[in-house]
């Protein structure tokens, strides 16, 4: 449970509440859960707050294995009724996956491909997000992703299945060495590109992905800025090289589908993403832990 701010307790609780319960069999941490335990987050309600979104189980009701999707549109709001459910004014957020048992709407469940392990799957909510981006990307041949942290790499790595000619760029070696191995190329100092798709969220490299587009080129800024940050950008290119500026942000249901079946059939090796594998009483200090190397996710395993 969050209690405040970087005061994260393992303690006894009531069951939680939902439509089905889930027994947690892992689930995988990001950068989102670091923020949320530094600075507090939108999505986590009052404290004490439950916390962990990208979460794998065991139905209680029935045995399935499934994803618990970390929300469910409202289908009724205007960005619903325009198929566009991951604008939900109404999301109701699914949360607590650091934990043995998770409650959570029908409608936030996804059944897992048979023979995904728990935290492949788990993955499937940030690749999600990466399948989104990705669609919002356009055509492009020539792309490029700013940041090789996780969702950077994920991101390289859909594109390149897509067959175009990527390239990665990120200060750390180890990192443009997984991109590497996910079939980009990688650098230190882009380039210009036809298609630039942001994964970092500081608004200096909202900057940076816009001056490394080529006239006429596409930037996807998938990396969300802290709260209530103000950005300033280069008119220059915006303008007179007609730049389409884009953001992109969650996804949708089927989203969430494509992106456990890219994982079942091993397009998308999650095994390249996976770091260690930690128990609920370790997590904080992992969590806090200064991250430098590769790029990898935590994997949370309640029973350990
Ligand atoms: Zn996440
Ligand atoms: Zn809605």
């Amino acid at each position: 449970m969050l209690h405040g701010r970087d005061d994260l307790r393992v303690e006894d609780v009531d069951e939680p509440e939902g439509e089905v319960l889930v027994s947690v069999e892992a689930a995988t941490s990001c950068a989102t859960d670091l923020k949320a335990l530094r600075h507090g987050h939108l999505i986590l309600g009052p404290y004490p707050a439950r916390f962990g979104h990208e979460t794998v189980g065991v139905r209680d009701d029935t045995g399935e294995r499934v994803l618990v999707g970390d929300s469910v549109a409202c289908g009724a709001c205007v960005a619903c009724l325009a198929g566009q459910t991951q604008l939900c004014t109404q999301m109701t957020w699914v949360l607590g996956g650091f934990a043995e048992r998770i409650g959570a709407p029908v409608a936030a469940l996804h059944a897992v491909p048979d023979g995904l392990e728990a935290a492949g799957a788990a993955m499937a909510e940030p690749l999600a997000a990466a399948v989104h981006a990705v669609a919002r990307a356009g055509p492009a041949y020539d792309a490029a992703v700013l940041g090789g942290g996780t969702m950077g790499l994920m991101l390289a790595r859909l594109l390149v299945l897509e067959g175009r000619d990527v390239t990665l760029c990120d200060r750390h070696p180890q990192r443009r060495a997984q991109a590497e191995a996910f079939g980009a190329r990688a650098v230190q100092r882009l380039g210009h590109h036809e298609l630039v798709m942001e994964a970092v969220g500081r608004p200096e490299a909202w900057r940076t992905a816009i001056e490394a587009a080529a006239p006429g080129g596409t930037v996807v800024l998938v990396g969300g800025c802290p709260a209530g940050s103000d950005v300033p950008l280069p008119s220059g290119p915006l303008h007179y090289a007609e730049l389409d500026v884009r953001g992109a942000f969650h996804h949708t249901p089927a989203e969430v589908d494509r992106a456990l079946a890219l994982l079942a059939s091993g397009d998308i090796d999650w095994r390249g993403f996976a770091g260690e594998t930690v128990g609920l009483d370790e997590l904080h200090d992992a969590l806090v832990r200064p991250t430098a190397g590769e790029a990898r996710k935590l994997v949370v395993d309640p029973q350990r």
